[in-house]
């Protein structure tokens, strides 16, 4: 998003600033286990501040019934209880029910430079998925500049992504900036051999990304459940592994496409399988050629991660999208594992995407040795599939 405006293209000093970003994050018992998204917010956060911007935030948070009501499991207080300990200084929560009404506005007008408001959860009020005008005016009416920061919900057209947009100038934060960008330049411009990893459970959620990504990627790996369906293409028998027997001729297309354009499509050659999906039961390593009848794939073998492990090495960027087995269990997490060692040590520009894959690598604590973590799920899958986001879009360009 090299050609749309940032915060640091605007003077915000005094300006009444609504900054939307995805505090998205998980409670437990009114606390913030994971407080990832808030973290990521801070740099944006404190350069509105130190410029003397009037920091309105406003995020999500689950799916409230959206009704008007104020429904406490879904109140974004834990998130402003957490960001008050990270940056140190007092954050005004304004809101029960009536998001942007009459308070807020006061509040809004009241603000010093420097200080920080927050509004409840945006989805208290469903004129924020349904993109309601009224509703967009009422934020609007908040403040003098919008700002998106808010990645993790960019894919979506809702009032505080896109909506408010057309009301007053918008910009991206830094975080928004940081993700597009990485994203874009990995697609756009990688230094090669470019090594693309995924995995996960369907290929009809991936298709678009392995389709895309065949027009960037020197060499694409292919693991999780999805392996199975190309596998059923190529006239394997899968035994009773996870396939999607509807996707058996989309699943040619890529085979074809793949072989068309040079990309070197890695499929595993070998398959550790059980004849159910649970921890404790009998394993077996198998080819490929001899998946049993009554048995099911739900890891790549011994010599697949060997070979995986090895185009890695060799790879100048690497993307993951998905795990490679049902890593959720021990004795079907070798293959993520392998892969998520390999993509540490490799001296490569490392990216990571998709919820799975990254709490895969925070699972076997190697989260510190990848270049980047993609903290939007449906966002990074959308760029990915080379789509634009109307979070972006939205935003003024840069003249
Ligand atoms: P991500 O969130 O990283 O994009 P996905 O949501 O697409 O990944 O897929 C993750 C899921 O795929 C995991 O829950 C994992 O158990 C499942 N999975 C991986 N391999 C298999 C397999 N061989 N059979 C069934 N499920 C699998
Ligand atoms: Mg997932």
């Amino acid at each position: 998003m090299r050609n749309k405006k940032t915060i640091e293209d605007v003077d915000v000093e005094g300006k009444r600033v609504l900054l939307r970003v995805d505090f998205n994050v998980p409670l437990y018992e009114g606390t913030v286990v994971d407080d990832t998204r808030i973290r990521e917010a801070l740099p944006t956060i404190e350069y509105l501040r130190d410029h003397g911007a009037r920091i309105i935030i406003a995020t999500h948070l689950g799916r409230p019934a959206g009704h008007g009501e104020f429904e406490s499991q879904f109140s974004v207080m834990p998130a402003a209880l957490r960001l008050i300990q990270l940056i140190g200084q007092p954050v005004t929560v304004i809101g029960g029910s009536e998001i942007a009404g009459e308070e807020a506005l006061s509040a809004s007008l009241a603000l010093k430079d420097g200080q920080i408001m927050m509004l409840e959860n945006l989805r208290f009020d469903d004129g924020e998925t349904a993109n309601d005008l009224n509703f967009v005016k009422r934020l609007a009416s908040l403040c003098d500049i919008y700002v998106n920061d808010a990645f993790g919900a960019a894919h979506r057209p809702h009032a505080s992504i896109s909506g408010i947009a057309e009301f007053v100038p918008a910009v991206g934060g830094k975080l928004l900036a940081k993700e597009v960008n990485t994203l874009h330049d990995m697609l756009q411009n990688p230094e090669r051999p470019f090594v693309a990893i995924l995995g996960g459970s369907k290929v009809s959620d991936k298709i678009g990304i392995i389709e895309n990504l065949m027009d960037s990627a020197d060499t694409i790996i292919i693991g999780g459940a999805m392996c199975f369906t190309l596998l059923a293409a190529q006239g394997h028998s899968v035994g009773t592994s996870k396939m999607e027997e509807d996707m058996l001729d989309v699943a040619k297309r890529l085979l074809d496409k793949a072989d068309k354009q040079g990309v070197n499509l890695m499929i595993p050659t070998d398959v550790v399988c059980a004849e159910a999906m649970a921890e404790g039961v009998e394993t077996k390593v198998v080819s490929v050629d001899e998946i049993p009848d009554d048995m099911m794939g739900l890891d790549i073998g011994p010599e697949t991660r060997k070979a995986y492990a090895a185009a890695i090495a060799d790879a100048a960027t690497v993307f993951w999208n998905g795990p490679m087995g049902v890593f959720e269990f021990p004795s079907f997490e070798v293959g993520t594992k392998a892969v998520a060692e390999a993509v540490a040590s490799s001296d490569a520009m490392s990216v990571i995407g998709g919820g799975d894959s990254v709490a895969a690598i925070k699972k076997f604590g190697l989260a510190d040795q990848v270049s980047f973590m993609s903290t939007g799920g449906g966002a990074s899958m959308q760029l990915l599939e080379g789509k634009d986001l109307p979070g972006v879009v939205a935003l003024q360009d840069r003249g």
